[in-house]
């Protein structure tokens, strides 16, 4: 292993560490780990196991309704050995609006666009919103996309903080002391900084311990500890998630459905559902089948002059899924 990459490691557990003493300070709760399944939140696992008692993390994989079988053996897996150790898991069904459990074919007629590049509300409803109120520990990486370049270690999710805000670990340890000095002094002023605020109000804090680390450091560190990861990745899959997420490239997305055709046939037939629910895209698309091809891309390999998608909203989102598109006439 090399220098860079030790120190990479302990600047990550020195992360996990600093977010659960904070965790349990402020919102008098152990840290989440929200477990994917896929080899980032895996890294984050062993990294926790490594330098964090078991009662002072949990471990959380959210129901997405569209991950592989494979992803959904490999969870339950992993799940099973760490139970094994006494550290704390659960799986978290998304809920709708209505209260009522729902999923990705439920959502697509609901919001009556495909989930797209932009407009990820599925993310928002299926994963996003499974951790209020706590410190999430997340397996985002700045080199995984130019959108996630530019953020740091800690940040601010939901709430009444609609703009994602980050803080280096350097800052947030200094504030956490700064704030922990002042509670000892009865009649000081208090001032806290911005996240210690965010933190006294039980708001969504996020923290990427492995914000800093390549695809190499990952595969070397799971390589180095001998630590399994899920075997979706030995199939020639590079990114393992949702099956036919649309952040994933034209060439994965078919080895996708190739792979897992039951997945192909749902989408259509929520894109049937959708075309009812939507009578201006009806106009443009016959049937499911026309909007699968639109979404996985289809029209850009083999025909042009599909619908774009810009037909359909009237609204930015951020970067982090928080203000979505929305379908025109949807308030
Ligand atoms: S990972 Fe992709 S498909 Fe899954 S919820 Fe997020 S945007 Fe949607």
């Amino acid at each position: 292993m090399t220098e860079q990459l030790l120190a990479k490691i302990e600047k990550s557990k020195e992360t996990l560490k600093l977010a659960s003493e904070m965790s349990q300070h402020y919102y008098q709760e152990p840290i989440v780990i929200c477990y994917s399944g896929g080899k980032d939140s895996d890294v984050i696992l062993r990294l926790a196991m490594d330098c964090l008692e078991p009662d002072e993390f949990e471990v959380l994989h959210s129901i997405t309704t569209v991950d592989s079988p494979i992803t959904n053996r490999y969870v339950n897996e992993v799940f099973a050995e760490l139970k094994d150790k006494g550290i704390k898991c659960s799986k978290s069904i998304p809920v709708g609006k209505d209260g009522k459990p729902t999923n990705m074919w439920k959502l697509i007629p609901e919001k009556k666009m495909p989930p797209t590049r932009i407009v990820r509300y599925c993310c928002q409803v299926l994963k996003e919103t499974q951790t209020p109120n706590r410190v999430a520990i997340l397996g985002v990486r700045s080199d995984e996309s130019s959108k996630r370049k530019g953020r740091d270690i800690f940040g601010v999710r939901g709430g009444s903080y609609s703009e994602a805000t980050f803080f280096s670990l350097e800052h947030t340890a200094e504030v956490h002391r700064e704030a922990l000095e002042k509670e000892q002094e009865p009649n000081g002023t208090v001032w806290d900084c911005t996240l210690i605020k965010i933190m006294r109000n039980r708001d969504d804090t996020v923290v990427s311990p492995i914000y800093e680390w390549t695809d190499s450091d990952v595969w070397d560190y799971l390589t180095w500890g001998g630590w399994k990861y899920n075997p979706m990745y030995d199939m020639g899959y590079h990114r393992v998630g949702c099956i036919g997420c649309p952040l994933a490239t034209y060439k994965q997305k078919l080895k996708e459905f190739a792979d897992f055709p039951t997945y192909k046939q749902h989408y259509i037939k929520a894109f049937d559902e959708m075309l009812k629910a939507n009578p201006k895209a009806n106009g443009e698309w016959k049937c499911g089948e026309d909007v699968f091809k639109w979404w996985i891309e289809e029209s850009k390999h083999i025909t042009q002059g599909q619908m774009s998608i810009t037909d359909y909203m009237n609204e930015q989102t951020d970067e982090w899924g928080l203000i979505v598109r929305k379908p025109k006439g949807e308030t």
